[in-house]
């Protein structure tokens, strides 16, 4: 490989400074490059919807300048792409100029969804960045109530660290439960459970049809016609990958940037990892993944690929977590919502299910157990049939 213009990967993330670290951990010693269109140095985002916004910390930068300056990392912070071309090996920065890359890794993450019938009004908030957690936390600081939409594990998390800062929230989820559309209804039941204890107004079955307010929100106006007061709402609807600078560069995107088992895109020299990365699974089906642990996981595989180095294959278990309250809820494998949910231990607050799938372990997911869910870890590597842990 030519090492003119080095490695240039796109997005200031997680993926990204994973990325750069592997290349140098990998004894790759041509120019490597971070374009992001934030000004933070890459950061941590899992906080930003817990201790951040709680105000227990806004230290969440993954590593000092000093990292990137030591390892020869250019960071070209606050400089977004807006198109590559794959033909002249350079991709277009928001000043108009031109960077070229040798080999290009797209880690530009996910852009949260927004509902576009609702008004322009203060108070509304979605959650992505670091800018966006800060400036929601101030808000919190004198906000009565909340209503948070979408119940799903951003949603959940922003209501439980509300609840800490003591506003009232109304949790609102078209499904029948909460994490019901990835996980299923029955630990969705336990998770609503957990929120009604902590005060949380959960409402299940319910959408939204409006918000009303001048300049201000002033309340939310329900599916059912009920009308909610609120002077914050924080809309937790789900991402979409930030693949729109990709259009008409002629890479193939479907849900994400469409790669190979190793992160190679349908350009050559073009790779993509972390959130906006849609990778082939073993099986051949094409998987995006929107958790931390699996970023890593990519980037292991994605730079001796790049750099034409043999790895040794990783069995990796799919890992997530999620902390609302006191309560870590672990999930290990790929539990699916349509899986048979075993649950075999519930407490209360803590609780343990095993998801069987074909007659195998697909996953287990826990609440407040760690050491239970780690447990399952090679049964779900060997795929072990579900009587194993039943037993
Ligand atoms: C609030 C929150 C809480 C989370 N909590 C958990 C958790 O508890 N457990 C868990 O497993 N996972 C959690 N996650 C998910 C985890 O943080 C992500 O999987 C991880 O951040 C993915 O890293 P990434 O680098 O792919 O994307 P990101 O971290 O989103 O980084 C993408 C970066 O690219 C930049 N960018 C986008 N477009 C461009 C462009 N055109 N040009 C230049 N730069 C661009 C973005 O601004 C951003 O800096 C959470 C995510 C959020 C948002």
């Amino acid at each position: 490989m030519s090492t003119s213009a080095g490695v240039v990967i796109v997005g200031g993330g997680l993926a990204a400074a994973r990325t750069a670290e592997q290349l140098r951990r990998s004894e790759y010693a041509g120019p490597v490059t971070i374009v992001s269109d934030e000004d933070h140095l890459p950061y941590d985002r899992p906080p930003l919807s817990k201790e951040v916004l709680r105000s227990e910390t806004d230290d969440v930068t993954l590593k000092p300048a000093e990292f990137y300056s030591e390892n020869d990392i250019t960071m070209r912070l606050g400089a977004g792409a807006t198109a590559v071309d794959t033909a002249a090996k350079t991709v277009r920065l928001t000043d108009g100029s031109d960077l070229a890359y040798d080999e290009l890794v797209i880690a530009t993450g996910l852009v949260p969804k927004r509902i576009p019938s609702f008004p322009d009004l203060t108070g509304i908030h979605v959650l992505r960045s670091l800018d966006e957690s800060i400036k929601l936390r101030e808000e919190a600081g004198s906000a009565r109530r909340a209503v948070v939409i979408g119940a799903g594990f951003i949603g959940c998390e922003v209501a439980a660290s509300l609840r800490k800062l003591d506003v009232d929230v109304v949790l609102v989820e078209p499904q029948p439960a909460p994490l019901a559309s990835v996980l299923g209804q029955q630990i969705g039941e336990l998770v609503a459970r957990l929120h009604r204890a902590e005060g949380v107004d959960v409402r299940c079955g319910v959408g939204v049809s409006e918000v009303k307010g001048e300049g201000r929100v002033s309340s939310v106006v329900l599916s059912d016609g009920s009308e909610v007061e609120a002077d914050l709402v924080i809309v937790g609807i789900g991402s979409r990958p930030a693949t729109d600078w990709l259009e008409g560069s002629g890479i193939e995107l479907d849900n994400g940037v469409v790669c190979d088992s190793v992160g190679r895109a349908s350009a050559p020299n073009v790779w993509a990892i972390g959130d906006v990365a849609s990778w082939r699974d073993t099986v051949g089906n094409q998987v995006r993944v929107e958790h931390w642990s699996n970023v890593a996981d990519q980037a292991r595989v994605l730079v001796p690929a790049l750099l034409g180095q043999e790895s040794a294959p990783t069995v990796s278990v799919p890992y997530f977590w999620s902390d609302q309250y006191d309560v870590k809820i672990q999930c290990l494998g790929e539990p699916e919502a349509d899986d048979i949910v075993h649950i075999v231990q519930d407490d209360g607050r803590k609780f343990l299910a095993f998801y069987e799938r074909d007659g195998i372990v697909a996953g287990v997911v826990g609440g407040g157990l760690p050491g239970k869910v780690m447990k399952a870890r090679m049964k779900i590597a060997n795929g072990a049939p579900i009587a194993e842990v039943l037993g």
